[in-house]
């Protein structure tokens, strides 16, 4: 079928309803969750063939929280559906104000390569639960996992509800034409600005999910080690392709050499010296990516690490020597490489922090609660932690996004139901009372009284 017919056909179900009532919604839900569940194991097969994610990683990063975000969804669904009352003013008495949580209609999602089930999912769970019809165009980067969540949703779901596209830049391209009533997008920032472009030609309203450096921050009072183990933890989790990864360490100097030491057992500690894409340790997602990287370790001061192997497209985690002008330094990472920068006076980075784009994420080791705040509300970034790293994004009570250059709406849970929605204000009144006062014509009498009562 046609691009075009395909998408109206969509619109036109929204109208009859396919996805309308609470009960409805909660239907498709649950087969989503079944679908999940009784292809997991193929679903995290297929992850580990274009990623070499590991069977536990692939399942707690992709596949628990998918269904833990079903389940947050089927249960909360009732209550965030029911109209919001809104207060009232004396002006508009007698009256009841609501506000209806309405579907936008036919929603376009745009998703990533390096979290293929997760990032394609999430949205899709939003989208579904908030009462839309969904076009997804899944990432050509990841074809295994792709050309498997394309086949079970055409196999299980009414195309007019879901309908599911595979193809390039091309594809992209094509879809941004059509008329759809929002567009979810999850990538670089490169491309948001494409998305944002060709959305604004037909005032189509967005939500970027995109990239940058999330800095992770170490002050004087540190635990080194937990600090280590916590940053690294993050760092190589899905080999540091991850968009809230820490890009980098700004440490307190009278830490760095602890840090170093530290960050060498935690290592020692996860991997025991042995990297294994597929086993044990994810591979670089292609070797365009794999190369760049390659190319940024051998334009740095390496402290340990540095090893690449082409055939398996496996990079050993890696500490540099950094400094803010440095080519590591300039754009989003996106590899298991950590440059560390140290500082004495914290002043001295929080106006670079500032000056550069707004990253997704910050985080922040140390207990200073002076500090904590003065980054908090000197630094803007999307989300991020106190003494850890990533976790943030697991807690579906928490909204999340990022800002400026780093994206712009949010979602996870609620906030994934608000993100697909638009609020309609509604005024109820009732046929009585309907005073001469609000009519005209309006003399000096009509105009003392409404002074004197709503003044
Ligand atoms: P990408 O921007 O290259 O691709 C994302 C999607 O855009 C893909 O479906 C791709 O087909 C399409 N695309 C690529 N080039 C295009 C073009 N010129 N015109 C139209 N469409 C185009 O991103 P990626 O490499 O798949 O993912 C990595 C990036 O995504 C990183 O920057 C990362 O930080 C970011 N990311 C953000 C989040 C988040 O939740 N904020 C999550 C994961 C990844």
């Amino acid at each position: 079928m046609k691009l075009s017919s395909a998408i109206l056909q969509q619109k036109k179900a929204f109208r009859d309803g396919i996805n309308r009532s609470a009960k409805v919604r909660k239907e498709h839900l649950n087969k989503l969750k079944t679908v999940v569940l009784e292809n997991e194991k193929k679903l995290c097969d297929a992850i580990n063939q274009d990623l070499g994610k590991p069977y536990a990683d692939a399942y707690v990063t992709e596949i628990y929280t998918v269904l833990q975000e079903i389940d947050f969804h089927l249960k909360h669904l009732d209550s965030w559906i029911k109209p919001e009352n809104a207060g009232n003013i004396m002006a508009t008495f007698p009256s009841k104000s609501q506000i209806y949580k309405q579907p936008f209609g036919t929603v376009l999602i745009i998703s990533p390569w390096n979290y293929p089930v997760h990032l394609a999912l999430m949205p899709v769970i939003g989208a579904i639960s908030s009462g839309n019809t969904v076009a997804l165009k899944l990432s050509e980067h990841s074809p295994n996992t792709s050309s498997l969540i394309g086949e079970l949703l055409r196999r299980e779901f009414d195309e007019k509800l879901i309908s599911v596209f595979e193809g390039g830049v091309e594809t992209v391209q094509e879809l941004l034409k059509e008329p759809f009533d929002k567009i979810f997008f999850t990538g670089s920032t490169q491309v948001g600005k494409i998305v944002m472009k060709a959305a604004a030609e037909q005032l189509i309203p967005v939500t970027l999910e995109l990239g940058g450096k999330s800095p992770a921050i170490v002050y004087k009072d540190s635990n080194a080690d937990v600090a280590a183990r916590r940053i690294w933890w993050g760092k190589t989790m899905n080999a540091g392709q991850t968009c809230v990864a820490p890009d980098y360490v700004l440490i307190h100097e009278s830490l760095a050499d602890d840090f170093v030491e530290e960050s060498r057992k935690a290592l020692q500690l996860f991997f025991r010296d042995h990297l294994q894409p597929g086993e044990n340790y994810p591979q670089i997602i292609n070797d365009k990516h794999f190369g760049r990287l390659v190319k940024l370790i051998e334009n740095s001061e390496i402290i340990f690490g540095g090893t690449s192997t082409p055939e398996t497209r496996c990079i050993e985690p890696t500490l540099i020597r950094a400094g803010w002008d440095d080519e590591i330094m300039q754009d989003e990472i996106f590899g298991p490489l950590l440059p560390m920068i140290t500082f004495t006076d914290e002043d001295s980075f929080i106006e670079k922090l500032q000056d550069r784009p707004s990253p997704l994420a910050l985080y922040l080791f140390t207990d200073d609660a002076d500090f904590q705040n003065s980054i908090i509300e000197q630094v803007p970034f999307g989300g991020g932690c106190i003494n850890d790293t990533m976790v943030h994004l697991g807690n579906p009570n928490l909204p999340f996004g990022g800002v400026g250059k780093s994206g712009m709406g949010a979602y996870h849970g609620k906030y994934s139901f608000d993100t697909f929605s638009r609020e309609q204000s509604i005024l109820k009144k009732p046929f009585w009372p309907d005073p001469d006062l609000r009519y005209p014509p309006y003399d000096e009498t009509k105009i003392t009284w409404f002074k004197r009562l709503f003044s």
